[in-house]
C-alpha cells in the first residue's frame, strides 16, 4: 500500500468511527435523554433547551426567568427531579431544604445520580 492509500484508509476509518458515534447519539435509549426543567413550581416547564454560552442557568422558554436546570434521576425509581441544592443555589429560596426527597418514592436523590 502506498502513502496515499494509507491516508485514504485512515480517512475512511475516521468516517466510519464518526458515523457509528453519530448513530449512537441519534438512537441512544431514552435513559440517556436528559430533559431540562424550570425550577419554579408555578411554571413547571419541562423540555429541552440548547445550552449556549451565556449566563447560567438559561432562560425558561415559558416564564422567561433564568431557571432552567438539569434534573437528577432517582436511583430507586428513575423519577427525574431537580436537586434542592441547585434550586437553592440559583433561586435563593431559603426555605428549600438541602435534602432532595423523591416526589415519587420518597427516597433520597443525590448529586451525580
Ligand atoms: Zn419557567
Ligand atoms: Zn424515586
Amino acid at each position: 500500500m502506498n502513502k496515499n492509500g494509507i491516508i485514504l484508509g485512515v480517512v475512511i476509518a475516521l468516517l466510519v468511527a464518526g458515523s457509528v458515534f453519530a448513530y449512537q447519539q441519534l438512537f441512544a435509549g431514552p435513559q440517556s435523554v436528559h430533559e431540562h426543567m424550570c425550577m419554579y413550581d408555578d411554571c413547571g416547564w419541562k423540555g429541552r433547551v440548547t445550552m449556549v454560552k451565556g449566563p447560567y442557568p438559561p432562560k425558561c422558554p415559558d416564564c422567561g426567568r433564568q431557571s432552567v436546570l438539569t434534573p437528577s434521576t432517582c436511583k430507586q425509581c428513575g423519577h427525574q427531579q431537580l436537586l434542592n441544592e441547585e434550586i437553592r443555589n440559583f433561586s435563593g429560596f431559603e426555605g428549600t431544604p438541602s435534602y432532595t426527597k423523591c416526589h415519587e418514592c420518597g427516597g433520597r436523590i443525590v448529586h451525580g445520580d
